[in-house]
């Protein structure tokens, strides 16, 4: 399968994905991110949304956006914070996050203070759908599977993503000794004794901890062709001749379809978006790797046991923006601190 497939599914699959069971957040569990480590991350976030808000003309009604909440940490600190700038605090009609994962919706429900009385249940899963944050003025919360059921209802938008792109699947390909592109695909470490694993059906990744040697472990492999979606992504013009024999790209067309299609929405509702996260102004050539407590893993071990991620191309992210939305930066994150007001 391909790498994108693979990352796919050992985060998000509904049977053992990593985000799906939720718990490996925090000092306790395999990471900490910025808005765990202190709450003042998101106090300068909603500073920056307030100036930005301003800058926008104050618009009466909008509508707070989070790509993967995690925990649910910032989106709490930023709407603490934001009620020290009133005026900003009452054009909040609602908040909507979008997560996949039931275990963490009910984390971010908890965390925000939903009354529970209140709360409206998915339909098909025991995960919140609707609430409202008791604790940070009865603001509507609202949770969704992708982007682009977000409903704002006429509200301008104020998106903020942060480390979520860098868990979009990517796919990998090496450029060979004929010139073309070839797809780097995952396959079983052991196919002897793997042949198992290939007959499970999809979700049904391994999700041993400990895995004896060759269970839920896999390999890299290159295809001898290029599949004719993949060949199709690696014409845009960022792919082109600039890159040589041996050469890996990184690409992830899911975040430049979630980029498209924040750019082209906030753009039609004059909001805008705040991208938070780990990687460079160039096409990455490999970066893809497991976390777990703290350290850098093996990817393809024991998927769902840890978190996979790869660096975030903000060039292909800006690409994908084009002609859609005005892109600035990336800037460094301590450089923005920095400008914000915080000294290290
Ligand atoms: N923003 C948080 C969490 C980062 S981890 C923090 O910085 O602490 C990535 C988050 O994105 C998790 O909440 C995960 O469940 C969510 N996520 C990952 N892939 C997703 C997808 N395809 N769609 C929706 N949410 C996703």
């Amino acid at each position: 399968m391909s790498v994108a497939k693979y990352m796919q599914l050992a985060l998000t699959s509904p049977v053992g994905g990593y985000y799906t069971r939720g718990q490996a957040f925090g000092r306790e569990g395999d990471f900490v991110t910025s808005p765990e480590i202190s709450q003042m991350f998101g106090e300068i976030v909603a500073v920056w949304l307030t100036l930005h808000w301003e800058m926008l003309g104050r618009p009466v009604h909008t509508a707070l956006v989070e790509l993967g909440p995690g925990r649910g940490t910032l989106m709490d600190d930023m709407l603490r914070a934001a009620r020290r700038f009133p005026q900003f605090f009452a054009s909040i009609r609602g908040v909507h996050l979008v997560e996949r994962s039931p275990e963490l919706r009910r984390v971010q429900h908890d965390r925000l203070g939903c009354d529970a009385q209140q709360t409206q249940m998915a339909a098909d899963q025991d995960a919140p759908e609707r609430g409202v944050s008791a604790a940070r003025g009865n603001i509507p919360v609202r949770w969704y599977d992708a982007l682009d059921a977000v409903e704002p209802d006429g509200a301008v938008p104020l998106v903020v993503a942060h480390e979520f792109f860098d868990a979009l699947p990517i796919h990998k390909f090496e450029k060979g000794a004929d010139g073309l592109w070839h797809e780097i695909l995952v396959d079983v470490a052991d196919s002897s004794r793997g042949s198992a694993l290939v007959s499970l059906p999809p979700g049904s990744v391994p999700q041993r901890r400990d895995p004896a040697p060759g269970i839920g472990h896999f390999k890299l492999v290159r295809t001898r062709n290029v599949s004719a979606g993949a060949a199709l992504l690696l014409r845009d013009k960022q792919f082109d001749a600039q890159f040589s024999t041996g050469d890996m790209v990184e690409v992830s067309p899911e975040s430049a379809r979630v980029m498209a299609q924040m750019a082209d929405w906030i753009t039609r509702c004059n909001g805008l978006g705040l991208i938070v996260d780990y990687g460079q102004d160039w096409t990455q050539s490999d970066t893809f790797r497991g976390i777990k407590s703290h350290r850098f893993a093996d990817p393809l071990r024991a998927p769902g046991s840890m978190d996979l991620t790869a660096d975030v191309d903000f060039s292909y992210l800006r690409f994908a923006a084009r002609g859609k939305a005005e892109c600035h930066g990336p800037v460094e994150q301590g450089a923005f601190l920095h400008a914000m007001g915080i000294q290290a």
